[in-house]
Parts: C-alpha cells; sequence; structure tokens
C-alpha cells in the first residue's frame, strides 16, 4: 500500500467509526423498550442514528479540509517524508509530538515551536 493511501486511510478511519457506532447505539436502544418505552426507544435509536452520521459526516469534512490544506502546502508542520501530521497528542510523562500520518514517525512539538521562533523573532 503506498504512503498517501495509508496517510488517507488513516485520516478518514474514524468517520465510519462514528457512523457506525451511532447506528449500533441506535439499535440497541430501539431494542431497549423496558426503559424507555415504545416510543421514547424509537426517538432515542432515531437520534443516536442522526447523531453517529453528523459527527461522521463533520469527521470526514475536517479531514477533506486538512488533506486539501496539505495538498496545497499550506499546512502546518509536515514530516520530512512529507505526509500530513496528526493533531498534537502528549506521552503520559513526555513532551507533546504529532504522529505522521503517513510513515508513523512521532515529531516533539517542542523542537518545531522553536525552529518557528527563531525564524519569526
Ligand atoms: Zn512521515
Amino acid at each position: 500500500m503506498k504512503r498517501i493511501s495509508v496517510m488517507i486511510a488513516r485520516l478518514y478511519a474514524p468517520a465510519p467509526v462514528l457512523v457506525a457506532a451511532g447506528w449500533g447505539l441506535s439499535f440497541a436502544v430501539e431494542h431497549a423498550r423496558g426503559l424507555l418505552g415504545a416510543q421514547g426507544a424509537h426517538l432515542a435509536g432515531s437520534l443516536l442514528a442522526l447523531l453517529g452520521t453528523a459527527l461522521g459526516v463533520v469527521w470526514a469534512l475536517l479531514a477533506s479540509w486538512r488533506l486539501y490544506l496539505w495538498l496545497r502546502g499550506v499546512e502546518q508542520g509536515r514530516c520530512p517524508c512529507g505526509g500530513l501530521l496528526s493533531q498534537p497528542r502528549r506521552k503520559r510523562h513526555g513532551q507533546p509530538y504529532r504522529k505522521c500520518l503517513s510513515c508513523g514517525q512521532k515529531l516533539p512539538l517542542v523542537a518545531a515551536s522553536l525552529a518557528d521562533s527563531e525564524t519569526g523573532a
């Protein structure tokens, strides 16, 4: 699998998971009629399915926006391999880092921000 395919798969993977989770929860709630009543279970199930679908669509739109910025070269930060970086993450007791969605390399945030401040000042 090419690196750009891996990057796109990692970028969009949460969207179908969100939709499937919404529909799965909807299915589970629809069968909990004893707790919510028939009308309440149907309403809650519909809302959960709608919420899951909406979150999945929003996630896919944001991923598309980040991909668009990356393709235009305006995305902040880029891995030495050219890949798109994840949102900042923090190790349990370590410094914050961003993970490359293409090669999986973890790049510390401190070095990038120091380099940016040196060039900006
Ligand atoms: Zn990389």
